[in-house]
C-alpha cells in the first residue's frame, strides 16, 4: 500500500470509532496517541482502551513497513518504550500515522482491532521507560523566588539563577508509576538551625508539581546538544510528583543540595504524551523582563518554546474517601510560565559533555505561576504552614497527612483542537515504617 493511506493523527477534524475517544473532556482523543505499557508491552492509549503494539505487528495490521522488521520487531518486544524511541524520527512518525490511519472512523481494520483492545490499565503496574538516569530542575521562577525569600527574605534569587538552569541528579531507583503508595521517609532533622538532629519520620512531607520529560535522541560522551535542536531530541512528556520532605531537606541541602529528602519516592503519570501531539500547543518562551539578562549563546533560543499546558493538583484525605467526598483543588496553573524551557534544560545539561541517553528522565522543577493559587508545593501554597489550606472534609493541612491522596492532572486545550491530556498521576502517603 501506498503512503498516502497513512493519516496525519495531529488533524484536528479526526475521529476515531474507539469508545471515549471523542469525549470533549476526555484526555486521550485519536490526536494524542500516548505510549504506556500494559501488562509489560508496549501500547498506545486511545479513549478508554489500550493497543499492544506487538498484537498489532503479530495480526499483521500495520498498512505501511515500520524500519525493518526486525528493528520493529525489537522495539514492541521490548517491555518499556527505550525501543519506541530508539526507532528513527520518521519511523516514529510513520508508527503514529499508522495507529491514526487503523484508529479512525471507517477504518477496515476495526472489526480486527476490536478483539484486541484492552482496558487502559489504571493504574500500570510499571513504569513506562528504563529510566537511567533522572535529573530535576528548579525552572520556575516563581517558585524560586517564593522559596528563596522564606530562607532568604532580603535577597531571594541568587545571582546566578537568571544564568544557569539550576538542577541536582536525582534518584532513578525510586520512581514509581502512578498509584503507588509513597512511605513517609525518616531522616534527620533539627528543631533550631543548627541541630543537634535528631532522627525520626519526617513530620514536613509536601508534593512538588512537575512535568517531565523522556529523552528519545542520545548524544556521544564528550559532546553537546545545540539549544535549537534539543526539542527534537525530546521523546515525551508525563507529570511528575517530587515527594519532599521539607524538614529533612532544610537540615541537609547545604552546601550539595537536596539528598534523603528527595530520593524515597517520585510518582509520573503513565501515559507518555509524544512531543509531536504537543506541537499544536507550543507557546513562546520563556517570558522574560527587559531587566533579566540575555541567555549566554549555548543557552540563546530565539525559538525558544514553552508548552501550555494546564495543571491541577487536588487532595483527597482517607476520611474523604471513606465518606465519598471529592477530592479537594488546592492548585491551579500552567506550564507556560516556566522561565528556562525544555530545550534550554536539556542542552544546557549536555553542554559540558554529559551523554545523555534514551530513556533518561528530566523534570522540570516545581511549577509555580504568579498568583497564590498557582503555587505547586505545600512549601508555597500554606507559606512553611503559616496559611493553612481547609479540604473538604474541614480538615486543615500545612503539609501531607498519613493517608492523603495526591492527585495531579494535565491537560492543553486551545479553540479549534481536540483536548490534549496526560491523565493522572496519583499516589497515597503511607505511614512511616517502625
Ligand atoms: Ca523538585
Amino acid at each position: 500500500m501506498s503512503v498516502n493511506v497513512l493519516l496525519d493523527p495531529s488533524d484536528p477534524n479526526l475521529r476515531s470509532w474507539v469508545a471515549g475517544a471523542n469525549d470533549p473532556e476526555g484526555d486521550f482523543p485519536i490526536q494524542n496517541l500516548p505510549y504506556g505499557t500494559v501488562d509489560g508491552a508496549v501500547a498506545v492509549r486511545i479513549g478508554d482502551k489500550a493497543l499492544c503494539l506487538r498484537d498489532v505487528l503479530d495480526a499483521g495490521l500495520f498498512v505501511k513497513k515500520l524500519a525493518s522488521a526486525e528493528e520493529f520487531q525489537y522495539a514492541v518486544d521490548v517491555a518499556w518504550l527505550n525501543g519506541v524511541a530508539e526507532l528513527e524520527p520518521e519511523q516514529q512518525k510513520m508508527l503514529r500515522q499508522n495507529l491514526a490511519y487503523m484508529l479512525a472512523e471507517g477504518s477496515p481494520a476495526r472489526a480486527k482491532l476490536e478483539r484486541l483492545l484492552l482496558d487502559a490499565n489504571e493504574p500500570a503496574e510499571e513504569i513506562p521507560f528504563v529510566i537511567g538516569d533522572y535529573t530535576d530542575f528548579y525552572a520556575s521562577l516563581h517558585h524560586a523566588t517564593n522559596v528563596g525569600s522564606m530562607f532568604r527574605p532580603t535577597n531571594p534569587l541568587l545571582p546566578n539563577w537568571k544564568h544557569v538552569p539550576i538542577g541536582y541528579h536525582g534518584r532513578s531507583s525510586s520512581i514509581v508509576p502512578s498509584g503507588s503508595g509513597v512511605t513517609r521517609p525518616h531522616g534527620q532533622t533539627v528543631a533550631n538551625d543548627d541541630g543537634p538532629p535528631s532522627w525520626g519520620p519526617s513530620k514536613l512531607l509536601d508534593y512538588e508539581l512537575e512535568v517531565g520529560f523522556f529523552v528519545g535522541r542520545r548524544n556521544e560522551p564528550g559532546t553537546r546538544i545545540d539549544v535549537r535542536d534539543a526539542w527534537s531530541h525530546i521523546f515525551g512528556f508525563v507529570l511528575v510528583n517530587d515527594w519532599s520532605a521539607r524538614d529533612i531537606q532544610k537540615w541537609e541541602y547545604q552546601p550539595l543540595g537536596p539528598f534523603l529528602a528527595k530520593n524515597f519516592g517520585t510518582s509520573i503519570s503513565n501515559w507518555v504524551v509524544t512531543r509531536e501531539a504537543l506541537e499544536p500547543f507550543r507557546v513562546p518562551g520563556p517570558p522574560r523582563s527587559a531587566e533579566d539578562p540575555r541567555p549566554l549563546p549555548y543557552l540563546d533560543d530565539p525559538d525558544g518554546v514553552n508548552l501550555d499546558i494546564n495543571l491541577e493538583v487536588l487532595i483527597q484525605s482517607a476520611r474523604m474517601r471513606e465518606q465519598g467526598i471529592a477530592p479537594t483543588v488546592v492548585s491551579r496553573g500552567s506550564f507556560r510560565d516556566m522561565f528556562w524551557t525544555p530545550a534550554q534544560m536539556l542542552a544546557h545539561h549536555a553542554s559540558g559533555g554529559c551523554n545523555m541517553e534514551i530513556g533518561d528522565m528530566l523534570a522540570s522543577g516545581t511549577v509555580s505561576g504568579p498568583t497564590k493559587e498557582s503555587r505547586g508545593c505545600l512549601l508555597e501554597r500554606t507559606w512553611r504552614g503559616s496559611e493553612p489550606i481547609t479540604l473538604g472534609d474541614g480538615t486543615e493541612r500545612k503539609f501531607l497527612q498519613d493517608g492523603d491522596e495526591v492527585i495531579m492532572r494535565g491537560y492543553c486545550r486551545k479553540p479549534g483542537y481536540p483536548r490534549i491530556g496526560f491523565g493522572e498521576c496519583r499516589g497515597i502517603v503511607l505511614p512511616a515504617r517502625a
